[in-house]
């Protein structure tokens, strides 16, 4: 049974219900590249699909970049010379400069200021900003709320640590019938944003428990990690499997109201790259196909240069691109119930397409077939052929253990879900078999 059929027992709103509310319990949390932000992050995943949390100690040299310190945080505040909370942690997690080293100190508004971001283009929202690899400490806020800070001496605390500790990821692996893996990456790094981050980690969890119930082809490998540091981390210590990479995707801002965007892997015409181009073609509107370029999500690590794996990226709005990107303003509010689940519906099709997609040979390949006489053409004539004798058509002609069933729908302009059921249908019928080597490489293993 593919994918598809496993989620359409479920509506929609019920599915998208689940998933948002998953969302909102992850939002409050407060993540960074390390620390117990992502642990309890990774432990509310946990709760749904089989997790391997994995701790890799500050210090560890992964490739050019070091495994930095971890990062923790109890509170932290700036109080006005009346001793009010003016900015509270407590309030939102954004409010600190994300990694900010401890302070606790009275300073005047002038050496307070260099210490505060603010967005005055958007006076209302408090922006997103991190400090991973430079010492530093500081406190975001919304520019109104600057404006109305008056002469004085501040108190400010910042109640964290940053010392020698571990980065943390979550790895769930489900293994297939062949040891080819299909890699789901998502990060786990962002405090409370919605989109950047949380639906991705939402879209890739609930995919994870729905193949979970399915017999699989492929293994899948879904990676929960920190952006960049993580996905650098776990590709220096797994060399050998990220050589068992086949296909990626990487998942990232999937949860918003813009139409779906894919960036292709380095590679441009890989499997990933054709079917993830088909399937939002066919079952998505006013989708864009993006090409590689070497800026975005963690798709950068695995496409580089000395991995050059078969990863793409797949969004919605481009991150960057709309004025919520890392501001508060990616809440709960900017993501929805119902693009949670069409987000979900898509990753499967891609998956379903992957799980299906063969070369097969047409057993009888000197002119057509009678297909009358296999049950398997319309029993009186008519002015045009239907849909499924037209697939049945497409897939018999190019069946010579060349093309795959991707490149036949590609060609035909027919769904890949359609030529696959009459790929089905004629493989029942006698007249198509799989071709050998992907027999071998794809169903006769470890069967
Ligand atoms: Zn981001």
């Amino acid at each position: 049974m593919g994918v598809m059929q496993g989620l359409e027992r479920r509506s929609d709103s019920e599915l998208g219900q689940e998933m948002h509310q998953f969302a909102a319990e992850l939002y409050p949390i407060c993540r960074s590249i390390t620390g117990n932000g992502i642990r309890q992050t990774l432990a509310r995943i946990q709760e749904r699909i089989p997790l391997q949390v994995s701790e890799v100690p500050t210090g560890t040299q992964v490739f050019d970049w070091t495994v930095p310190k971890e990062w923790n945080i109890r509170d932290a505040y700036v109080k006005d010379p009346s001793g009010k909370r003016v900015v509270d942690f407590q309030e939102s997690n954004l409010h600190v400069l994300n990694y900010s080293t401890p302070v606790h100190a009275i300073v005047p508004l002038s050496d307070l200021k260099p210490h505060l971001f603010t967005l005055p283009e958007h006076p209302d929202w408090v922006p997103y900003r991190t400090s991973y690899y430079k010492e530093d400490w500081g406190f975001c806020l919304s520019h109104n709320q600057m404006l109305a800070l008056e002469d004085g001496d501040y108190e400010v605390c910042i109640d964290s640590t940053r010392e020698a500790g571990h980065l943390t990821y979550g790895e769930c692996y489900l293994g297939g019938r062949s040891s080819d893996e299909i890699l789901i990456s998502c990060h786990a790094c962002h405090p409370s944003l919605a989109n950047d981050n949380i639906s991705g980690l939402t879209v890739a969890t609930f995919l994870a428990q729905e193949l979970s119930e399915r017999d699989l082809r492929y293994s899948y490998r879904f990676l929960f990690i920190p952006g960049t540091i993580g996905a650098i981390t776990w590709l220096a210590g797994n060399h050998e499997i990220a050589e068992r990479i086949r296909h990626g995707l990487v998942l990232t801002g999937i949860g918003d109201a813009g139409a779906f965007h894919y960036k292709k892997s380095r590679r441009g015409n890989a499997e990933i790259d054709q079917a993830a181009a088909h399937v939002l073609r066919h079952y998505s509107k006013s989708a864009e196909i993006l090409e590689f370029s070497p800026y975005g999500y963690d798709e950068r690590q695995y496409c580089s240069p000395g991995f050059n794996l078969p990863v793409g990226c797949l969004m919605r709005s481009v991150w960057g691109t709309f004025p919520e990107y890392h501001t508060s303003a990616d809440n709960l509010d900017f993501i929805h119930a119902a693009q949670l689940a069409e987000s979900l519906r898509v990753c499967a099709t891609v998956v379903d397409v992957l799980e299906d997609n063969r070369r097969y040979r047409n057993l009888s390949p000197f002119c057509e077939p009678q297909l009358g006489k296999h049950g398997l053409y319309r029993s009186t004539g008519g002015d045009s052929i239907g849909a499924e004798i037209n697939a049945r058509l497409w897939v018999l002609n190019f069946s010579d253990g060349e093309h795959s069933l991707l490149d036949i729908a590609e060609r035909s302009g027919i769904p890949f879900l359609l030529i696959r059921d009459a790929a089905n249908l004629l493989s029942e019928k006698g007249l198509l078999c799989v071709a050998s080597e992907d027999y071998a490489e794809c169903d006769g293993r470890a069967q």
